[in-house]
């Protein structure tokens, strides 16, 4: 897969990310059937297949279970070949969730995250709307400690999970990388994918098969075609555990980006 620019970090992603979600967390999740987590032998043979098809984009969370400790410790030595999107903010415990977006919680998750993922750098780190984007980025310290954390060379970059169009816009103008669901049923955030667009920042899409609940390989290829129609799209994260869909995945998006489907 042709990798694609995050904006204007520097990086490159391929425009189909792994989210890891279904490695770490099968509770309080919205998927159409309810799964095991897969074992270790199943994840890692997930990661290279990921990579053998060009897929170089992990987006992960504290708030995804075990997902960061596992990722942790299957990556080895592999973790540069990875870009990893990691978040702060939404901290997951006993089976619920609850928020800080504090300065002190923001630097404490950073710092964490570096320790469980093995790494000394994380190349983009997301505050995890709880969806008061505006409140968040104006009264809270998330996003002081996240430019503060850039300062230390701990982050290359950051953004924000979005949830509405006015936090969108404002992590366009103040942020490297905004986080925004489109999908073939909601599309109220295509003036953010715009905004990125223009101000070349960086666009992730999340739920672009709509958490699962897509029809089919012809639901999926109409969801990429709807996606990738967009302007400024760097990647789409797409959760899979099962290594046939996420061929299924590459091929189809490949079709797509080629023209030919
Ligand atoms: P999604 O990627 O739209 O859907 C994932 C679901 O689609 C999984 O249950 C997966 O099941 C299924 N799937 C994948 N490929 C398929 C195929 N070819 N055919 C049929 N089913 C297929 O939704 P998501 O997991 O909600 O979002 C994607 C990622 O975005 C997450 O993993 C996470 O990293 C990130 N995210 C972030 C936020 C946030 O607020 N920041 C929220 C949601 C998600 P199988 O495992 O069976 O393939």
């Amino acid at each position: 897969m042709e990798l694609r620019a995050l904006g204007s970090t520097g990086m490159q992603v391929s425009p189909l990310g792994l989210g890891t979600v279904k490695l770490g967390r099968n509770q309080q999740v919205k998927y159409p059937s309810a799964f095991e987590l897969p074992d270790d032998k199943a994840v890692s043979g997930l990661l290279d297949l990921a990579r053998e098809l060009g897929i170089n984009l992990l987006d992960t969370a504290p708030a995804y279970g075990s997902s960061q400790e596992r990722l942790g410790r299957l990556l080895g030595n592999r973790r540069k070949e990875w870009i990893i999107v990691s978040k702060v903010g939404e901290i997951f415990e006993q089976g619920e969730s609850r928020f800080d977006f504090s300065f002190e919680h923001t630097v404490k998750t950073v710092e964490q995250s570096l320790a469980t993922l093995k790494t000394d750098y994380l190349d983009c780190v997301l505050i995890h709307s709880n969806g008061d984007d505006l409140q968040i980025l104006e009264q809270e310290g998330a996003l002081g400690a996240l430019r503060e954390l850039k300062r230390r060379g701990l982050v290359r970059s950051h953004g924000m999970s979005s949830k509405t169009i006015e936090g969108g816009l404002r992590v366009v103008r103040e942020m490297d990388v905004v986080m925004a669901t489109c999908n073939l049923d909601h599309n109220e955030e295509l003036p953010v994918l715009e905004a990125a667009h223009v101000q070349g920042k960086g666009v992730l899409i999340k739920k672009g098969l709509m958490s699962g609940h897509v029809q089919g390989a012809a639901g999926v290829r109409r969801s990429f075609k709807h996606v990738f129609a967009q302007p400024g799209v760097s990647s789409m994260i797409v959760g899979t555990i099962n290594p046939v869909h996420l061929r299924d995945n590459v091929r189809l998006l490949e079709q797509v980006l080629e023209g030919s489907a």
